[in-house]
């Protein structure tokens, strides 16, 4: 490609809002734009490097012998009425309607419309196990649109359905999608790690999350520096999503103080807290447990959080709030001392899934810990919460460390869920009716680009690793003026295109420093240059993770390729 005849909008200046080095570098070496907030166009670059990982995901999947399909974006409300994920789903849900009233849903993932596709096509065991999969773009209204193509309210997933007959088949087909998201993410380099997770409002029991490591990730992972343990801790995030259930509404008998809330009051208040964007985070340090209540966009006060862990002092992120808590009748909300009785009440709890803890100590503290209503949560997965760093770890190999990461893909046992909802059933090998099981499967296709940029990148730019890189090659011609650069620039084009390779020929008319300060913020693994010794046929070669440098005769470039 001519780099004349392309739209690399290439900027010299970070943009103002731009706070992280995938955003910064995808913008300035014009891979992408903002259309508006959490929505973007790929450029010819960007889309580029997007086929490359979508080609890589479409052969893991093909492997696997799971089917490509393409499923509508806009989805009709019933199904998710039928699902119950209508009301469940939040304001995260995009919902619209025809010019009839009639209300739609722009798909933020399509288990709903993949189990009611099975249902109507699928009647015996002998069409089982069957998964399907699509690359399509997904519609989140996302609270908080941030970091590019991070967390984008439109964005590009691969997502996968599978439907079985038996436990074993899932387990089966569970597996194969975990080696082959393994093989995936391996591919497009990234450093990652496979994390035990929580199913959240999935509805699923058994769950992995893959997550590059980053600091810029929103996850923190808890893993074993001697094994292969790794999980995500959401650090008893609240979400908008807790109930009771009768087993956890009972209060919990703890000290008795004077204006002891029971749970009930507790939730309640919380919960009016969290409409307001609120969110609450539980601590144990040492001895303490601590209580931190923030507004959903004091982002800062979040990320210090996360720092905070190992800490011995944790200070409130938001005092208007605490004071608001305080007002309210809880007592102190800063660090506290929590007897030993307690801590074991609290423990327990945890480990019983209960989704309210809250206790007080004698001086009339008060704690509370609101989780999220999963009824599936994994025991392992709520212990982390009680995990500090140096701790050995839950599989009996090494201590516990901590890392950040960006959430790249998922794979979920759902079991029966959907297909009982929709009532996707098969007449197994006696002529029984039985309802189906199913796993699903996620890529985070365009979040995945940005993750591979927030690992390879350096001071200059981007610098992609060659399986994923827009182009193999960057040719450069730099002075377009002297006949003799022209001509061998045209030559080693048509030599390298006529071999089969990538290459992206600057042949615009800009200065040396311009062509090379694009060529490295553009990041294509290797450089040729024409320069001053056109005359000779010589050439420089460049490559851009290493920055070694040679020059060689043109004729040699191919060899030197090899
Ligand atoms: P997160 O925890 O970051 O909100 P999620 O768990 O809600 O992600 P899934 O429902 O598991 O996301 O979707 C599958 C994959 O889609 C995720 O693993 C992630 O890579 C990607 N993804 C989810 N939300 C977004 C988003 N808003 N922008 C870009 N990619 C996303
Ligand atoms: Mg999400
Ligand atoms: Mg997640
Ligand atoms: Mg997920």
């Amino acid at each position: 490609m001519r780099q004349s005849r392309t739209l690399i909008p290439t900027l010299k200046e970070t943009p103002a809002d731009a706070d992280i080095a995938s955003h910064q570098w995808l913008l300035r070496a014009g891979y992408i734009r903002q259309n508006f907030s959490g929505v973007y166009s790929f450029l010819p670059l960007g889309k580029k490097v997007l086929d490359k990982i979508e080609q890589v995901v479409r052969e893991e999947m093909d492997k696997v012998g799971a089917n490509e399909v393409l499923m509508p974006a806009l989805q009709s409300a019933d199904l998710w009425r039928e699902s119950g994920r209508w009301d469940k789903m939040g304001p995260e849900l995009m919902r619209l309607n025809d010019r009839h009233e009639r209300e739609f849903v722009l798909g933020p993932t399509h288990e709903e419309v993949a189990t009611s596709m099975i249902r109507d096509e699928v009647k015996s065991y002998k069409k089982l196990p069957l998964t399907l999969y699509q690359i399509q773009t997904k519609f989140r209204d996302e609270r908080r649109p941030r970091f590019g193509l991070l967390r984008g309210r439109e964005f590009i997933m691969k997502d996968a359905y599978s439907f079985h007959d038996s436990e074993q088949s899932l387990e089966e087909s569970y597996q194969t999608m975990y080696q082959a998201y393994t093989q995936i993410f391996t591919r497009l380099g990234l450093n990652f790690r496979a994390v035990i997770a929580d199913s959240g409002a999935m509805g699923g029991k058994d769950t992995h999350e893959f997550m590059a490591l980053s600091q810029v990730g929103e996850d923190t992972i808890a893993f074993s520096d001697q094994s292969d343990y790794a999980a995500n801790i959401e650090m008893a995030e609240v979400l908008d999503c807790y109930s009771f259930s009768e087993q956890e509404a009972k209060p919990l008998e703890l000290v008795d103080t004077p204006n002891q809330k029971t749970m009930q009051q507790v939730a309640d208040y919380l919960g009016h807290a969290l409409d307001a964007g609120m969110k609450s985070l539980l601590y144990q340090i040492d001895d303490a447990f601590v209580l931190v209540v923030t507004r959903g966009d004091h982002e800062v006060n979040e990320i210090k959080l996360k720092n905070h862990f190992a800490a011995s002092k944790v200070e409130l992120a938001d005092e208007k709030v605490s004071g608001e808590l305080l007002q309210a009748g809880f007592g102190s909300l800063g660090p506290i001392d929590v007897p030993a009785e307690v801590k074991v009440v609290c423990d327990l709890a945890v480990r019983a899934m209960a989704n309210v803890t809250c206790g007080a100590n004698q001086d009339d503290k008060h704690y509370v810990n609101v989780n999220p209503k999963r009824d599936l949560v994994n025991v392992e997965y709520a212990d982390l919460r009680f995990i500090k760093a140096g701790d050995p770890s839950p599989d009996g190999k090494g201590t516990i460390e901590f890392a950040e990461g960006i959430e790249i893909g998922q794979v979920f046992k759902l079991g029966s869920f959907y297909a009982e909802q929709l009532g996707a059933t098969y007449l197994n090998d006696q002529g029984k009716s039985e309802t189906m099981l199913m796993g699903c499967y996620g890529v985070g296709v365009s979040r995945t680009l940005a993750a591979i940029v927030e690992q390879h990148h350096d001071d200059k730019g981007i610098v992609w690793p060659v399986q994923v890189a827009p182009y193999q090659i960057h040719l450069l011609v730099l002075n377009s003026k002297k006949e003799e650069q022209v001509q061998l620039g045209e030559q080693i084009y048509h030599q390298l295109t006529s071999a089969g390779y990538d290459v992206l020929y600057d042949d615009r008319k800009e200065r040396a420093g311009i062509k090379f300060a694009d060529s490295d913020l553009i990041g294509i693994p290797y450089r040729v240059t024409v320069g001053k010794q056109a005359d000779d046929g010589i050439v420089e070669c460049k490559v851009r993770m290493t920055g070694e440098q040679s020059e060689r005769h043109f004729k040699e470039i191919i060899p030197y390729l090899e």
